[in-house]
């Protein structure tokens, strides 16, 4: 188990009607950089932002440029109140947080949460660098939502209600933070942005995977590109789908979800990266936009998939 060296406890007020279950719904699952198109409509080309509702409480892992499709649909359920956690600042992990609508409007409340870049800059710095001119016309201080900023330890425990949110360094250049959230028995891990080790299992992500329900893994490269000959990707900070499945495996993970995708990856070289991946290890799914997760406290998860391909839902006892 991870060491704890502080809690935070947040409390929130005028709870909406409790909700006994958790949901995970993906907003963006692309690395690197946004790839909309004709070849990758089905699993989306937006970049990593992932809500989970877990009872009365919102968090969001990560605020890509899905974290504006999200912000659209909060438009619908005002005044809202989330806990938005960032796993480092990367372009890819932050574009979407100028354009979330939310943070703009008076009545909205949002607790951000991340650890200092490599660079010592806190996560509000970083968030108001990048929208400075000549980045951006419009200032951070510009949103009339109400902002509270929390720079995170390493190990560090955030408690809301009787939600546990824990956290770990991943291997990453410049550093990246792996998250796993508890409610009512149920676990969600969500560890994008690291790289695998070449001799052994990163002891940091099985901790955090350890039989978690659910399991976002960075799964950017299969083995053979990470291996390349001649365009290695070893030391560029990413996982293989290869690798998910082994730390899903030895943490006793029930449900993988592969994420991260590389631009490169469109969605037929995807639908063949599940199938195998499927074959390797049976509860795997790779992440596309829409894709909706729900899990209740007495065991039993349900998926609903946004793309016509895969609009099926299924319930799993
Ligand atoms: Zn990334
Ligand atoms: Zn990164």
């Amino acid at each position: 188990m991870i060491g704890l060296t502080a809690t935070d406890s947040v409390r929130a007020t005028n709870y909406p009607p409790m909700q006994e279950k958790l949901t995970v719904r993906f907003w963006g699952v692309r690395g690197s950089i946004p790839c909309p198109g004709l070849h990758t409509v089905r699993y989306g080309g937006n970049t990593p932002c992932v809500e989970v509702q877990a009872g009365h409480h919102k968090f969001i892992f990560d605020g890509g440029t899905g974290l504006r499709v999200l912000g659209q649909e909060l438009l619908k359920q005002l005044p809202v109140e989330a806990h938005l956690l960032f796993s480092h600042t990367h372009w890819d992990h932050i574009q979407g947080f100028p354009f979330f609508a939310p943070a703009f409007m008076p009545g909205n409340r949002f607790h951000i949460y991340g650890m200092r870049a490599s660079d010592g800059k806190t996560i509000e710095k970083r968030l108001t660098d990048q929208m400075l001119h000549p980045n951006f016309p419009v200032p951070l201080q510009i949103m009339g939502g109400s902002l509270n900023f929390h720079d995170l330890e390493a190990g560090q425990t955030i408690q809301v209600e009787d939600i546990i949110i824990r956290n770990t360094i991943l291997n990453h250049p410049g550093g990246s933070v792996g998250y796993r959230l508890e409610w009512q028995g149920l676990t969600v891990t969500y560890v994008t942005d690291t790289e695998h080790f070449p001799d052994a299992l990163d002891p940091n992500v099985l901790a955090l995977a350890d039989q978690a329900h659910i399991l976002i893994y960075d799964s950017t490269y299969t083995d053979d590109e990470y291996h390349e000959v001649g365009n290695s990707k070893v030391g560029w900070g990413h996982s293989t789908w290869q690798e998910a499945i082994k730390i899903a495996k030895a943490a006793q993970v029930e449900q993988l979800i592969l994420f991260h995708h590389d631009p490169l990856h469109n969605d037929v070289f995807l639908d063949e990266m599940g199938r195998q991946a499927s074959c390797r290890h049976r509860n795997t799914l790779v992440a596309q936009e829409g894709l909706t997760i729900t899990l209740t406290p007495n065991g039993k998860s349900s998926f609903q998939y946004a793309d016509p391909v895969h609009a099926v839902s299924s319930v799993h006892e």
